[in-house]
């Protein structure tokens, strides 16, 4: 495939996918594909007045769509992934194209976001809420679980749809509306996104006008949703020092905070492990999306015993995968997003040298036009240093040797994040000892599965620096609406609560 052609073929897969052009012409942003570096589309900011309306009209939407019963609502959602279903192949070319995933990675992207819509529309029917045991006679105490209201959505450059849905999908059976400030990085995927919303919610016929709203443009944006009083939820994705600019925002407003921040995730193999499966386990979670998941493995303690048996194979691959274009059929790792993320891994790379490390990789790899690509970094590091201990969002592996188990948990808690973590062992007391209280401190703790690739169907966040946010499945559910706890008398008497008497 031509590099030439991308520009034509993002356009090509807009039309289809259903943006007005007008929206990807002629606006002061011009949107690069990492593929090449070229070009592809010029995208128009929304200034303070688009933005101050959008909020406003999510609130009128909200003030309609809360009182529509949940079930009514999910068909919404319902329709929504039925378009997702239909441009899955579509939608995934122009994550790969935008994001420069490779095509089974946009392609799996898209399924996220249908698989998410498919869980929404069965939760529209189980928003319950509990009866509680009340102390008075001829009482009732239940709770009761209320829309929100408007929720604003922030997100990150390295899923530029899966995290919207996350959300979305949630926020609109629960009765929320959502305005979403995409990546400045990826705004097309989010127009796209927008463009099978508005195809769902015509089909749904009477969806009320700003119930689902995208808002293209760089931090200031985000900031107007942060700081707008009637976004009740904001749901950022992004850098830890994103999450700190915008938290004290939120808190001083009393607004709910759904943070999903930056991952420093390790894994420990244990001495029992099954290698050729720790293998592929590695190589996905630490080389897959170039390093660029939040998830990413970014830390591998090996046990002493089985260091000089796996290390080798692991190097071997990282010496063998095919980094290039990540349309190529065999291509595993494709392009850094832009020249300052290459920035940052030189640097990193020159700190962990200075800390005593032994690089393997790293190297600029040439492909296609001003594409940023690298191969892959191995480095073997004498401890757990400065470096290893802050998050470079590059395909960077740091791998240090351990003796003792609980001692490898301890380096893996050591990092300020606590997003997620992996054993990989065949003995149960080392993979339950993982699991337990005095185990991973993360958000999520694998068992013979590495750090990334999570399912929708669990809650997804973690701990410390990373936010304390969960999205997705469980009862996640609850952060995007209300709980009114309800006590009703249906006696004639007026018993109060503790004994307390107050006759008049
Ligand atoms: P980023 O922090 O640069 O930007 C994320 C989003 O925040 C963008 O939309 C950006 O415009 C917006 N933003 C930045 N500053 C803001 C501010 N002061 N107020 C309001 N909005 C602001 O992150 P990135 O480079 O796009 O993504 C990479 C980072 O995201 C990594 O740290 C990665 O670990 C993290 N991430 C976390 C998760 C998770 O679920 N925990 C998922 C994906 C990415």
């Amino acid at each position: 495939m031509s590099a030439s052609n991308l520009p034509a073929e993002a356009s090509a897969l807009l039309g289809r996918l259903g943006v007005p052009a007008g929206l990807v012409t002629g606006g002061a942003r011009p949107v690069a594909s990492p593929i090449t570096g070229e070009v592809i589309a010029h995208v128009h900011d929304a200034g303070p007045d688009v933005c101050a309306k959008a909020i406003d009209t999510a609130h009128a939407a909200f003030l309609s769509w809360r009182s529509v019963p949940a079930p009514r609502r999910g068909e919404l959602v319902r329709l929504l992934g039925e378009e997702l279903r239909a441009a899955k192949a579509d939608l995934g070319l122009l994550v790969t194209l935008e994001a420069g995933k490779t095509i089974s990675e946009g392609l799996g992207e898209v399924q996220e976001m249908i698989d998410i819509c498919d869980y929404a529309v069965g939760l529209s029917r189980q928003l319950f809420g509990l009866t509680i045991a009340t102390e008075r006679p001829d009482h009732r105490m239940m709770e009761t679980w209320h829309p929100i209201g408007v929720v604003g959505v922030i997100s990150a450059f390295n899923f530029p749809v899966a995290v919207w849905s996350w959300n979305a999908a949630l926020a609109l059976v629960c009765g929320d509306t959502v305005v979403w400030k995409p990546s400045e990085k990826t705004p097309l995927t989010a127009l796209a996104v927008q463009a099978l919303y508005e195809r769902a919610a015509k089909r749904f016929g009477d969806a009320p006008a700003g119930l689902s709203t995208v808002l293209i443009g760089g931090r200031e944006v985000g900031e107007a949703l942060v700081s707008a009083p009637r976004v009740r939820l904001v749901s950022a994705t992004g850098s830890t020092a994103m999450g700190r600019a915008v938290a004290p925002i939120l808190a001083a407003r009393f607004a709910r905070a759904l943070l999903e921040l930056g991952g420093n995730n390790a894994a420990i193999v244990g001495p029992s492990a099954d290698l050729d499966l720790t293998l592929r386990g590695a190589a996905f979670a630490a080389m897959g999306t170039a390093g660029q998941r939040c998830t990413t493995l970014r830390r591998l303690f090996v046990h002493d015993s089985v260091y000089d048996v796996l290390i080798p194979r692991l190097k071997a691959a990282y010496a063998s995968v095919r980094v290039g274009d990540p349309r190529e059929d065999g291509v595993l790792v494709g392009p850094l997003i832009d020249a300052a993320s290459h920035a940052a891994m030189e640097r990193a790379l020159s700190d962990a040298r200075a800390e005593g490390g032994a690089v393997h990789g790293g190297e600029r790899v040439i492909v296609a036009g001003q594409g940023v690509y690298v191969r892959p970094a191995l480095v073997e590091m004498p401890a757990q240093t400065a470096v290893v201990l802050r998050e470079t969002f590059a395909p960077i592996l740091y791998v240090m040797r351990y003796t003792d188990l609980q001692a490898a948990i301890d380096l893996n808690n050591d990092a300020p994040q606590g997003l997620s973590s992996s054993i990989f062992t065949n003995d149960v007391r080392e993979a339950e000892r993982f699991c337990s209280v005095t185990g991973s401190d993360c958000g999520i703790a694998n068992v013979n599965i590495g750090p990334s690739g999570a399912e929708i169907g669990g809650a997804f966040g973690g701990e410390k620096e990373t936010g304390g946010g969960r999205e997705a499945g469980s009862d996640s559910w609850k952060a995007y609406m209300r709980r009114a706890t309800n006590t009703v008398n249906y006696g004639s008497s007026l018993p109060l609560a503790q004994g307390v008497k107050f006759d008049i």
